[in-house]
Order: structure tokens, then sequence, then C-alpha cells
């Protein structure tokens, strides 16, 4: 069976490489994708917004995937039915009102947001909303980009001239943690959870997800994103993160494909999101995957730490280099860190070393400070 990914990024790369033993053909189609992609599958370069070679694309596979929630869904209606996860998630998850609006009427919590289309309706969501406030575009934006933080009046309205499109204007949350859940749905209406984890975020794009035992909020998360797997008649893999504030939880976002606060999976689980998704898409049943020990995940933003090598030789420790060339706030890598046999206090120095490496320095105070505490 070939399954289609439309991107060539990294999120593709991982989904190819994790077709072991599956039987499947992974063709990934876009742009020139990292230099490791062409290594583990064959894809096709091509424009996602030419018509013509996204039809031929989707014909000669069959069954088509997504690596972006920004891939263009009016060139794809007339494919649905070969697409997964369905169009009804991109359409929605795409465009930060459509989704909010959606959660809501799933009865669940998000941050207080109004739509701002006008400069007439600043001043009243300045006294809606209130300050300090986050302006993001409706759509478009991803890890950080397309969003502002507004502390008065002045400072929303210059805000709103600078992102020059419709947005959101969000109440800032003041959480007490942020915690994300990865699912999988297949067609046979089977749903893997994975153990929510937790996530750090610096200027608005993840640094480190760590799962460290049951989280307290995993029942209600699973209770959560369940609800609208099957809502959706959903098949692959979703990703809902939240704000914690006590025992409650705010939804932030949603993401209909593998996400980053997942890449832990592919060490730390006997069975990954990109396995689990690609089984899903391609129509297989799945099962629960086993996790049985902590394990954390840090991003490399920007470049890859100088000497990897050193620390992949350790077997508690896997790097991921995805061929990318450097660049300012780009991710490149990650890093995948196990419990293994180590005792607690080990594991968060090591996940310390591992965020210095990475130029995370108050994170890494930060996973020091747990070593001590444990
Ligand atoms: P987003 O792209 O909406 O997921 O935002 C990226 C990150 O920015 C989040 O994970 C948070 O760390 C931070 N952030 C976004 N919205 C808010 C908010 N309303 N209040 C506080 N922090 C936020």
């Amino acid at each position: 069976m070939k399954v289609g990914i439309l991107g060539t990024g990294q999120l593709a790369l991982m989904m190819a490489q994790a077709n072991q033993g599956l039987g499947l053909e992974i063709i990934p189609f876009g742009g020139k994708g990292g230099k490791f992609l062409s290594s583990v599958c064959a894809p096709v370069e091509g424009d996602l917004n030419d018509q013509t070679a996204v039809d031929a694309f989707i014909d000669s596979v069959d069954v088509v995937t997504y690596e972006s929630e920004n891939t263009p869904v009016d060139s794809l209606i007339k494919n649905a039915e070969k697409i997964a996860p369905t169009l009804d998630a991109l359409k929605l998850f795409q465009n930060r009102l459509l989704e909010k609006n959606f959660l809501v009427e799933q009865g669940l919590k998000t941050v207080n947001y109004q739509l701002l289309s006008t400069p007439e309706e600043l001043d009243e969501a300045a006294t809606t909303i209130g300050f300090p406030a986050i302006l993001k575009t409706v759509t478009e934006g991803y890890d950080g980009r397309g969003q502002c933080l507004v502390k008065s009046l002045d400072e929303l309205k210059a805000g709103f001239d600078e992102l020059n499109q419709y947005c959101i204007m969000e109440g800032f949350v003041d959480f007490d943690q942020e915690i994300s859940i990865v699912a999988v749905r297949d067609k046979q209406k089977n749903i893997a959870f994975y153990p929510v984890a937790e996530n750090f975020h610096r200027s608005g794009q993840l640094r480190l997800s760590i799962v460290d035992g049951e989280h307290p909020l995993q029942k209600k998360a699973e209770d959560a994103i369940r609800n609208l797997l099957e809502k959706l008649d959903y098949v692959g893999c979703m990703a809902m993160e939240f704000f914690v504030k006590g025992d409650q939880l705010l939804v932030n976002e949603m993401a209909p494909r593998v996400h980053n606060s997942g890449h832990w999976t592919m060490d730390g689980a006997d069975q990954s999101q990109f396995y689990l998704h690609i089984k899903a898409v391609a129509g297989q049943a799945i099962s629960t995957p086993v996790i049985s020990q902590p394990v954390a995940m840090v991003n490399c933003i920007g470049d890859m730490p100088a000497d990897t090598a050193k620390y992949d030789r350790l077997d508690f420790v896997s790097v991921y280099d995805y061929g990318k060339e450097p660049r300012a706030e780009r991710k490149v890598g990650h890093i995948n860190v196990l419990g293994n046999d180590q005792s607690k206090a080990e594991f968060f120095n090591t996940l310390a070393a591992m965020l210095d490496e990475a130029n995370e320095t108050s994170l890494a105070d930060l996973m020091r400070d747990r070593a001590t505490s444990v």
C-alpha cells in the first residue's frame, strides 16, 4: 500500500523512518526535504499549492496524510475520502477561531478569547478580555509566530497593526503547568492514548517534554481528546495542548497530526506516535503502546549541539538530527533521554546536561533542582 504524505519536513521523515515491518510504501510530497529523507523513502518534489501536481500525487497513492495543519484544504476537497485525518479536523484546527468555537461547543474549557477583525473592536475587547493578553493570528501561526503579548490598549493597537490580519485576543493565563496528550484512533475505532507530557516553552516554542509517571490529570485529558476523536470520526494521530490551573484543564491548541510533544515516543514507548499514525491511516488496527520508564525530549533549535556523538553513545540518550540547514528558531533535531537504570536524580541530571548542550540553561537549572528534590 502506498501512503502519501503532504509535506517533506521532519515529521514526514520520522513517519517514513517508522515504517518498520509494516510493508507500506511511504511517499512524501513537497519541497526539497532535509538531507536524510531520500535515504528512507522516495519523496516526490512538488508544490503543495499546485493543484494539478497535488491531484496527480494523490492519484498515485492509496491514502494521503499530512504533516502540517497549514496544508491548503481547498485543494484536497475533491479527494477527501482518501485523506486521513479527516479534512473536517484539518479545517477546524488550522483556524484558531473555528477551533476554539468547536472546543467550546464540545463543552471544553478554553482561555477567554475574542475575534478582532476591525480596529473599532479593540476598545471593547480590551475591556472584555483585559490585560495582559496575547494576540494571535487566526491562521498560519505556529511556534509562537504570528503572536504578540500586549499589556495595554496602546500595545493592543500596535500589535493589531503589526499582525495586520484577523486576530484572536486571548487572556494571558498564569498557568501552573503546560501539558499535552497525544492519542491515535484507527478505522476500527480503537483509541490508543499516550501518557500526558509536561511541556516547557520559551518564546512560544516547545523546548522540553517530560513523561514521568502518570499525570494526575491523565484521565481528564483522555476524556477530552476521546470526545473529539469520536465526534470527528477521526483516523490517525491527534494532539491536544492544555494549560493546567489547579485541577482545571484549559485547552490551548489542537494538532491534527503527529506532534512535537510526542517525539519522546520514539524511544520511550514500544510503539511511537509515527508508527501508530501511519498504521492507522493505512487502515491497520492499532494496539495500546507500552511505556515503562521516565522519558524526556529536548528540542534542538537553531543548530544541533556541537558534539552530540558522545551522548548518542550512551544507551539512555538518542540524538535525532533532521538534516536541516541551521537557522535561528528552526527545529533541527531533538534528543530523547530515557530513565533506563538510572536513578531519578541521575535521569534529571542527564536531562540537565542535554539542556545545557541545547543552550536551555534555565531549564537545565530547573532539572538540576528536580534532581536534588527526588
Ligand atoms: P500556541 O502557539 O498558541 O500554542 O502558543 C505557544 C506557547 O505560548 C504556549 O505553549 C504557551 O507557552 C504560550 N502561550 C500561548 N497562549 C498563551 C496564553 N493565553 N497565556 C499564557 N501563555 C500562552
